[in-house]
């Protein structure tokens, strides 16, 4: 990524540390996960009047209704996508709902590659923008509608959602190599954060991460 100069960027990059800090203590322990955190500059990622407020674990609005998630809820959801590999640099990833785009931003950092799907246009166009001076090569973003998955891009080795569906899409599952995962808030009104990982003899465990809070997935393109 390049690095920006200046005296507000070091201010940021202080703020960020003490971000990664508190991820630490909420108990973020992959370092893979804690170092991307801490060069990805979410205040570039949120509208100007909150970016003040950027470096709080809270979420944002974004627009069209949406927010930016928590980053211990990234965090942690990158964190379950990457347990057990050493491979992250190899892997192919999909997110589904690119929102501002800063989440898609910190898997970049991560993994080989990065595919993120936005159903909504504008939001889209915004992540593109929000993005451009990151210049992540790895990164690619798509207008659509990401509850069917990618299906030209897969199959992946991590899918990682964040909007909430009812119960994992079969498409999602249907789309992960073996020994890939998926990891999603599941549920109506109360939701968990799942991962869903599929063996190399095609069987699927799930594990539940806790209870969080995530706009719904909705289908169809705007
Ligand atoms: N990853 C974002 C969070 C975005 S909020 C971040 O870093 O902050 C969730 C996003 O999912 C919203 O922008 C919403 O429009 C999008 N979404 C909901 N249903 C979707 C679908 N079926 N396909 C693609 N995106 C979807």
């Amino acid at each position: 990524m390049k690095a920006a100069g200046g005296e507000g960027a070091l201010a940021s990059a202080r703020v960020r540390e003490r971000m990664v800090a508190r991820l630490r203590a909420a108990g973020i322990r992959d370092a893979r996960v804690l170092d991307a955190m801490a060069v990805v500059p979410r205040h570039a990622f949120v509208d100007s009047a909150l970016a003040s407020r950027a470096y709080e674990d809270s979420a944002l609005p974004i627009g069209c209704g949406q927010t930016i998630s928590q980053p211990y809820v990234v965090a942690r959801a990158i964190e379950l996508a990457l347990a057990g590999r050493t491979d992250a640099k190899n892997m192919k990833v999909l997110e589904v709902g690119t929102g501002c785009g800063y989440a898609a931003a910190v898997m970049a950092q991560v993994f080989g590659t990065v595919y993120s799907i936005e159903r909504l246009r504008a939001l889209h166009e915004r992540a593109r923008s929000n993005l451009r001076a990151l210049r992540l090569s790895n990164l690619h973003l798509v207008h659509g509608d990401g509850s069917e998955g990618l299906p030209a891009q897969a199959p992946f080795d991590a899918i990682v959602a964040a909007a909430a569906a009812a119960d994992v899409p079969p498409a999602w599952l249907d789309q992960l190599a073996a020994g890939g995962c998926v990891v999603a808030p599941i549920g109506d009104h109360a939701q968990r954060l799942l991962a869903v990982r599929r063996d190399g003899s095609g069987r699927v465990r799930r594990s539940d991460a806790g209870q969080v809070f995530f706009v719904p997935l909705r289908s169809g393109v705007q």
